[in-house]
């Protein structure tokens, strides 16, 4: 079937681009069957996978920076490696800090309103509050995302704000493509949050999502 090679097409090249499917091989989504079936369409807005395969592609991802911080914050002492199916605890709690994790509401409408950040950090000893937006976009849609993100969550940083008179509100919107390119927004991110460390935290990161991506190339394949 075509649209199998059109997945494994995805998978080997390296940099796919709206080049490597064509507009006459498109038929409708055998998943969901709203939209035409697509590169895109499948790894990154189908609307059949958005609840199960998306999340748990930005779950892996997401995880690996929370643990991390958790360590950072001494709420807990081990980080669990990025392929580790350990799911983090809603809340940590110390005298000193707080995390919140938060699976996230996925939207694949763009409309739809969010009111909570998918990671929140509270340094009480270095008046922090730090707010971790992730997302696993198609390619072509990063920047569109990095934008969204922030004028979506703009209103929960001022809500934040009330919250934790005299604290340092930071967004972090960490956006890493389906096949795992980010920008350089995303490298000063992580620099802030890790330091230097920051740069080797986000290539597990990208480990979690390319190998997740690859998972869902693969169960379309099989499907066909
Ligand atoms: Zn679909």
């Amino acid at each position: 079937m075509a649209s199998a090679q059109v997945v494994e097409t995805s998978v080997t090249n390296n940099s796919p681009s709206q080049d490597s499917y064509h507009p006459d091989d498109l038929f409708q989504s055998r998943l969901c069957g709203k939209t035409a079936e697509s590169i895109p369409h499948v790894l990154a807005s189908c609307s059949a996978l958005a609840q199960n395969k998306y999340l748990a592609r930005h779950n892996a991802a997401l995880k690996v920076l929370f643990w991390e911080m958790l360590r950072e914050l001494q709420l807990s002492d081990t980080v669990p490696p990025w392929y580790s199916p350990a799911v983090p605890k809603p809340i940590y709690e110390s005298p000193k800090a707080q995390a919140y994790w938060d699976i996230p509401v996925f939207a694949v409408s763009e409309q739809v309103k969010q009111n909570r950040v998918d990671a929140r950090f509270i340094d009480h000893e270095k008046k922090k509050v730090l707010a971790v937006e992730m997302s696993c976009p198609w390619t072509e849609n990063r920047g569109k995302k990095q934008e969204e993100k922030t004028i979506k969550y703009g209103p929960l940083c001022w809500e934040l704000k009330q919250q934790f008179p005299g604290y340092d509100i930071r967004q972090y919107n960490i956006i890493i493509d389906v096949l795992g390119g980010w920008s350089t927004e995303v490298d000063e991110a992580m620099r802030e949050l890790f330091g230097a460390r920051g740069g080797e935290i986000l290539l597990r990161m990208q480990r979690a999502v390319i190998s997740h991506t690859l998972n869902i190339a693969r169960t379309l394949k099989v499907m066909s």
